[in-house]
């Protein structure tokens, strides 16, 4: 096939993620620096953690280095180790995993829905044993889970929820927001999500009880806080913590970002139902699916995602729309059976949902500067390839 003309496009190629700025990032990292306050912990943190404290309804809410950063925080808050096991879907980013095995802890694999790409409450329930102590739901592209499910099956046990919600940062399930479900949640602000400041993350604490260690955990095992109110005079090593802190330099750029949260969620969901204008009318005639978005649910617009007939499809798809400058990508390789996880399972399990749409999962470009020329390039693009 020819490459087709682009007028009105101002670049070569489409890139699948761009940074942009949303408002303030300069003046307010500048800010921190001529104030000589770009550690932890200083005010352009607070500033905003107290508004991503709101927008979840968290206890408390800990900035810190990267959404892993914040898992291993749950994990160690736990205190999970070779006992214990954790349940987490396969279909997810290697950190779900990666911040309990670290701590010592067996994996169980879950599938996921072929509706949400969620865990799958059924897949949940059969796994679940005596050892089991936490699990990890995920909400793929921003869509919450089946939130309802999963707590229907922890019902009466004392298994904690611990939710991944770095894609799912001011989404919704039946009107309470995502990140609140949990006794803990951790966001991500890695350049690749809705909000950004390089590298970076938060961690919610929902409970009230588990603030005050959470503190010491943040401040490197210390009663640093404790100091800080008065409560101690001098302050001391007293459990174990690592230095989570994000830098004050970094959270100046994620306030920012946080102050034009309107702007970014109202701009992402333009581009999202862009696409979704100009692909799903024809997604029964061509053979692929569009998300699926239960209406209980509030999405957040994080990405647009289809899925092709099968994996031959797909990869014929992914290196034709390349061909015409479009960089698209797949998206997990599933974990269940990756390399990586063979020493930390609890016991082998069979995900044949995630593999499936492993194969089949294709993402377009998608970012705040997309135009609306190129998102519709992007999407006639694709339809051609498709139709070969
Ligand atoms: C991006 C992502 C992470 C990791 O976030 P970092 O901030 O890069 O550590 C973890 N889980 C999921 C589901 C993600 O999408």
């Amino acid at each position: 096939m020819a490459i087709r003309a682009r007028p009105g496009l101002k670049r070569a190629t489409i890139p699948f993620n761009e940074l942009s700025l949303a408002g303030r990032e300069v003046e307010l990292v500048t800010e921190a620096i001529e104030a000589g306050r770009i550690g932890a912990s200083g005010p352009q943190s607070l500033r905003a953690g107290e508004i991503l404290r709101e927008e979840v309804g968290a206890e408390r809410v800990f900035l810190t280095t990267s959404c892993t950063d914040a898992l291993e925080m749950a994990a160690l808050m736990l205190d999970l180790g070779p006992k214990d096991t954790v349940i987490l879907p396969s279909f997810t980013f290697v950190s779900t995993a990666l911040a309990f095995a670290r701590q010592g802890a067996k994996l169980l694999f879950a599938d996921i829905e072929e509706e949400t790409l969620g865990i799958d409450p059924k897949s949940v329930e059969d796994l679940l044993d005596d050892g089991v102590r936490a699990v990890i739901p995920v909400h793929y592209a921003g869509v919450a889970c089946d939130l309802d499910g999963v707590e229907r099956v922890l019902m009466g046990t004392d298994i904690d929820l611990v939710e991944d919600n770095a894609q799912g940062l001011f989404g919704r399930y039946r009107g309470k927001p995502l990140g609140s479900f949990g006794r803990f949640s951790a966001t991500s602000f890695h350049e690749t999500k809705n909000l950004v400041c390089g590298e970076g993350g938060a961690f919610f604490v929902n409970r009230e009880e588990d603030v005050d260690r959470a503190h010491v955990l943040y401040d490197k095992g210390t009663n640093r806080q404790a100091f800080m109110l008065g409560l101690v005079d001098k302050y001391s090593w007293t459990d174990l913590g690592s230095s989570f802190g994000m830098a004050d330099l970094l959270a100046a750029y994620l306030l920012a970002q946080l102050e034009e949260r309107a702007t970014i969620m109202t701009r992402r969901r333009s581009i999202f139902e862009g696409y979704d204008a100009l692909l799903a009318p024809h997604a029964d005639s061509l053979g692929y699916r569009t998300a699926m978005v239960p209406s209980d649910r509030h999405q957040t617009f994080h990405m647009y995602y289809v899925l092709l007939e099968d994996n031959a499809t797909r990869n014929r798809v992914l290196a034709s729309l390349r061909e015409h400058g479009i960089q698209a990508t797949f998206h997990y390789v599933p974990l269940h059976d990756a390399p990586g996880a063979e020493r930390h399972l609890a016991k082998r399990t069979d995900c044949p949902v995630t593999d499936d749409i492993s194969g089949r999962l294709l993402r377009l470009p998608f970012f705040n500067g997309l135009t609306k020329a190129e998102v519709a390039y992007v999407a006639e693009t694709f339809l051609d390839v498709v139709a070969g």
